[in-house]
């Protein structure tokens, strides 16, 4: 890997590699359908943030390819780089597949192990500043040694935020907007855009997951959707349930989030949204767009570079970040909020 372009390690949703590999142009080096993982070269930067297929960007360094169970140790601590010198935290991390799974057991029990004796060397210490250590296992015996940057990287181990369930949500879609408010927003957006009595319109609410997610972080919430809400959502006071259809839907006056999870196409969820931003309806928006089986990084760009074009043409400054959740399966969520001016 003498090369003096970087050598990246991505992670994705299985069966995404080559969405994940298109969407970056840069060089394959490895691509394994389903393997949840791929190496490309050849970008002297690529930006997390930037990246709809990626859940995790890292430096590649080395790889180990013969490791047995007898010491594993003794050679992955020869394959960590010398440079960066010292790390802000280990990450021992598995592919998002069945195979890798089986191997979390391992990787726990491995952690405190070689946690340790970086420690004793002093290439560990708790600085949240500094590069992450990850080491993926591929399979039992093969190890991939990288580095991510904090500030251009997914900061929690493989790439995937942890949400639970309520008991008594709707769906299991709960879980997704959840997820979305970790990924998109950090602790400080979230206090200050997800307040007690903020307002909220969730087009497609049926059976009311994303409705209940809101109505949990005390928003009040207008459901659009012919379909009937489940559960507590039914009848909870929070919530008012319109039986419209969620692309003729307008508010009387705007609201702070819409979210919309109505199964349309792309660039019909895109012409949507402009609508309410242009027309000043809302501050923030999350969306699914659901991606066709082919051209999928087409059909994104396209969509995106819809809303880009007409808000850009009516001077709306923006932020506008895609990612495919773990919790979407052949769709991506998407965050738009106001910049400020
Ligand atoms: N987000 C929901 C949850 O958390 O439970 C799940 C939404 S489900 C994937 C899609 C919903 O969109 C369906 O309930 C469907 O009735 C609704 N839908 C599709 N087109 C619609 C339209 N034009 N107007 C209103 N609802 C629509």
């Amino acid at each position: 890997m003498g090369n003096t372009l970087p050598t990246w390690l991505v992670y994705c949703r299985p069966g995404f590699e080559r969405d994940c590999a298109e969407e970056t142009q840069a060089k394959v080096i490895e691509a394994a359908e389903n393997s949840g993982f791929l190496i490309l070269q050849g970008k002297a930067k690529l930006a997390y943030r930037q990246l709809t297929f990626a859940r995790q960007l890292l430096t590649l360094h080395g790889e180990v390819n013969d490791l047995t169970e007898r010491d594993r140790l003794t050679p992955l601590l020869a394959a960590i780089p010398e440079a960066p010198a010292q790390f802000g935290a280990l990450y021992l991390e598995v592919p998002d597949t069945n195979d890798g799974k089986t191997l979390s057991g391992f990787t726990k029990r491995f952690q405190p192990l070689l946690e340790q004796a970086l420690r004793e060397n002093s290439r560990l210490l708790d600085d949240p500043t500094l590069p992450r250590l990850h080491i993926l296992f591929p399979s039992e015996s093969r190890a991939l040694t990288a580095s991510s940057d904090p500030r251009n990287s997914n900061n929690v181990p493989n790439g995937i935020h942890r949400v639970s369930m309520a008991s008594d949500a709707p769906s299991r879609s709960y879980l997704k907007l959840a997820e979305a408010f970790e990924v998109f927003l950090d602790r400080k957006e979230q206090a200050l855009w997800l307040k007690p009595q903020m307002t909220a319109v969730d087009l497609g609410a049926a059976p009311g997951g994303w409705t209940w997610q809101l109505v949990q972080r005390g928003l009040q919430v207008t459901a659009v959707d012919n379909g009937p809400l489940k559960g507590a959502a039914a009848s909870h006071p929070a919530i008012r349930h319109l039986r419209q259809d969620g692309v003729k839907f307008r508010p009387q006056r705007p609201v702070d989030w819409l979210v919309c999870d109505m199964v349309e196409q792309p660039q019909r969820v895109a012409a949507l949204m402009t609508e309410w931003f242009v027309g000043g309806l809302t501050s923030h928006a999350i969306f699914n767009l659901k991606l066709p089986m082919k051209k999928r990084v087409v059909a994104l760009r396209t969509a995106l570079e819809f809303l880009r074009t007409a808000l850009n043409a009516r001077g709306i400054r923006y932020r506008l970040e895609a990612k495919q959740l773990s919790h979407d399966r052949e769709e991506v969520t998407v965050f738009l909020t106001r910049a400020k001016k």
